[in-house]
């Protein structure tokens, strides 16, 4: 069995390590190879291709009204900030729009949450079931 040498394309020996002709180096059982530059494309910006992203308006509404009214509006500016770029095309950015409001939404959750509770022990409410 005659091998070719990957490097130069020299028929090579089946019991040489290396090419006669240019020394490269031989892999075992190979066959002459081609680079692919699989890197060709272009790909400067990063495309979000998937399905349209949530834009959690229920929930911004909900901490608006529940949790902390400054930070909710904010969460809302957020939500919008989705459907208004999704529809423009801007898929990608309307995906990072909707992880922002995602976050708000749980921030905010949280504040309220806090917010809630030292009212309450503020208030004394506790000490009256004690
Ligand atoms: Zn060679």
């Amino acid at each position: 069995m005659t091998r070719f040498c990957t490097h130069c394309g020299q028929a090579v020996p089946d019991n040489c390590s290396f090419c006669t002709n240019c020394g490269a180096p031989l892999a075992a059982g190979s066959q002459p190879q081609y680079q692919v530059n699989i890197n060709s494309q272009p790909n400067p910006q990063p495309q979000y291709a998937g399905p349209k992203p949530n834009n959690y308006m229920v929930w911004s509404i909900l901490a608006t009204l529940f949790c902390c009214i400054p930070l909710g509006v904010w969460c809302i500016v957020c939500s919008s900030k989705v459907n208004k770029a999704w529809q423009m095309g801007n898929f990608y950015q309307a995906k990072s729009e909707s992880d922002k409001a995602k976050k708000w939404i749980i921030i905010t959750a949280i504040v309220g949450l806090v917010a809630n509770v030292a009212a309450f022990f503020s208030s004394g409410a506790l000490q009256q079931y004690m």
